[in-house]
């Protein structure tokens, strides 16, 4: 076939595909324009799933009667006007694409009467093209009703799942923006019924109570703002606000965590995760949290032109972003619940009674991560002098200061060493602790993995693990190193029982130490609270060998003030 430019009506139905994938879709594009226009009332119907009806009903700035035809041209929007405005989006729509797609492939009609106008105008469209318009008597604002949707379109048709599905997913769209403009009354009639109504008082809460139910909404905490940002207003740092559920409701799906930045409801991963990290050590292996996340940023420092949808995100300072979520969802947690959950079931929480003569910038207690290590065994190979932390550096850094220099500590490797050190010392001591799992779990190996671990029993249940044969290849665990309560410790079997295939087990009680420290330290990338930093420090400092991990390689670079000062050429 030679090459020929598509018709007009094949480029719309093509681009209208990435826009509109299923029904939620629709109901999502809709609701940002009503949102846009400013209403403060938005109602939402939908019938057979969605494909027979939508419409979506708003008391917003409508649209003026001259532009209503316009409204349905590819790339035909009021909100964008050139490039720069781009840099800068503060709508939820800006691309122009959404009605002409949704005209691409449903029946649309549209009533709209804009600010001063005495009758609205009607417009109706059948595969994208005006079949007939009107005036229509109606208050200002604007409702647009899709009817028939892909009904030109059976590839997308077949895709569709059943209307309880679809009704879902069209629920979930609805409720995320309910959550996200607590100022606006919602409400979604599905098939002639209320499935849900909003009071729009701008109370976040209340829109909670009627999203998620009052059991969940009555353990939400709200979101602290940083104390130490407080005052000094840091222009460019993200402002995270939104309540967070307290471990005791979490869900064994992400569908209860609603994430936004500048009130947009995006899909990110990576806040996701910071979210989830922040929760790491309180929600039992397999649970996910419930939050409702907020993250005001300059727009600037956005770019939300990655996909038709608008739902992906770019940040410019990913890394900041991570941090400011993570910190401030762990510190809501650990300011409002001062018992650190985990070690009330997991292990014991021993305060070092050595005396300290380093304050620490904020109060070391009630930090949920690490638990104090033994009583030194031996004399410190290498000693550390007592280090003040000063603060944290990509979030896997603690920079510190000692009498003589600057200290760079990596987290994960000085996390390393001191669990490395407590696991062996509890071990010679068959001090373990030891977690009984609530249920057993099964536990699939490899048959090479099954080998080795034929030949290591004993001596992992020395090491707190309690395995039995349970079939093929299967085995049953019912208790845990307390240290790996919550954490993968099945990732740390496999491993280790890697590690073992061959049979030669060489120093056995090292490598399983060594395998169990590496698993359950913090990781690179964790955002720490000032009391965790100070805690871990202080835990370092009475490592026996404190300057390395038990790999070999250095928990920490000094830099000495004799170095400091020929750096900066003073002698
Ligand atoms: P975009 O939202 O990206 O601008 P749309 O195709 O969704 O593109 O809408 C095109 C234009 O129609 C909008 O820019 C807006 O001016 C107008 N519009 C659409 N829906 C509404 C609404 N509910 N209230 C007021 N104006 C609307
Ligand atoms: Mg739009």
């Amino acid at each position: 076939m030679p090459i020929k430019v598509l018709d007009k009506e094949v480029v719309a139905r093509i681009a209208a595909g990435e826009v509109v994938e299923r029904p939620a879709s629709v109901v999502k594009e809709l609701v940002e324009n009503s949102l846009d226009a400013g209403s403060s009332q938005i109602s939402v119907e939908v019938r057979g799933g969605g494909v027979s009806l939508i419409r979506v009903t708003d008391n917003g700035t409508g649209i003026p009667a001259k532009e209503v035809e316009l409204a349905f041209d590819r790339y035909a929007t009021s909100k964008i006007g050139d490039l720069e405005d781009l840099d800068s989006i503060s709508s939820l729509g800006f691309r122009g694409e959404a009605l002409p797609s949704i005209a691409a492939v449903a029946q649309v009609e549209v009533v709209a009467c804009a600010v001063g106008e005495s009758v609205g105008t009607y417009l109706n469209l059948k595969d994208g093209v005006v079949i007939d318009q009107g005036s229509r008597g109606r208050s200002q604002g604007t409702t647009v009703t899709v009817r028939s949707l892909f009904a030109k379109v059976p590839a997308r048709l077949k895709f569709l799942k059943s209307p309880a599905t679809e009704n879902s997913h069209i629920a979930d769209v609805v409720s995320r923006y309910a959550l996200a403009f607590p100022e606006v009354k919602f409400t979604l009639s599905i098939d002639g019924r209320e499935n849900l109504r909003t009071p729009g008082n701008g109370r976040l809460i209340d829109s909670g109570i009627e999203v998620y139910g009052l059991e969940v909404a009555r353990n939400m905490l709200e979101i602290n703002r940083d104390k130490e940002w407080e005052g000094e207003a840091t222009v460019s740092s993200p402002v995270v606000t939104g309540l967070i559920g307290s471990p005791a409701v979490s869900r064994s799906n992400r569908g209860y965590l609603s994430l936004f930045v500048n009130r947009r409801w995006v899909n990110s991963r990576m806040l996701a995760w910071a979210v989830e990290e922040a929760y790491h050590g309180l929600l039992m292996q397999g649970k996910h949290p419930v939050a409702i996340i907020n993250i005001s940023i300059l727009q600037k420092e956005i770019d939300i032109n990655v996909h038709p949808t608008k739902t992906e995100v770019k940040f410019q300072n990913e890394h900041l972003v991570f941090g400011a979520v993570q910190k401030a969802v762990r510190r809501t947690l650990i300011d409002q619940m001062p018992v650190p959950k985990i070690e009330e079931v997991a292990t014991t929480y021993r305060v070092s009674s050595k005396p300290r003569r380093v304050s620490w910038p904020s109060a070391t207690g009630g930090s949920s991560l690490f638990t104090s290590p033994p009583a030194p065994s031996q004399t410190p190979a290498v000693s550390l002098p007592e280090l003040r932390v000063l603060g944290q550096l990509l979030s896997s850094y603690i920079i510190a200061e000692g009498p003589d220099g600057l200290y760079l500590i990596d987290q994960h490797a000085a996390h390393e060493r001191i669990l490395f050190e407590q696991i062996k010392h509890q071990r010679s001591r068959q001090e373990i602790e030891i977690q009984g799992l609530l249920v057993p779990v099964t536990l699939e190996i490899n048959p090479k993995q099954e080998e080795a671990l034929n030949s290591c029993y004993e001596n992992l249940a020395e090491f707190g693990f309690s395995i039995e044969p349970f079939g093929d290849r299967t085995y049953l665990v019912r208790a845990v190193p307390a240290l790996f309560y919550n954490k993968d410790w099945a990732g740390m079997v496999r491993e280790l029982l890697d590690s073992l295939t061959g049979g030669d087990k060489g120093d056995w009680v090292e490598s399983v130490a060594i395998t169990m420290a590496c698993h359950s330290a913090i990781r690179a990338g964790q955002t720490l609270t000032d009391g965790e930093m100070g805690e871990l420090i202080q835990q370092l400092e009475q490592a026996a060998i404190p300057n390395t991990c038990p790999h070999g390689r250095p928990t920490m670079i000094r830099l000495s003030s004799g170095q400091l000062k020929r750096e900066f050429g003073r002698v």
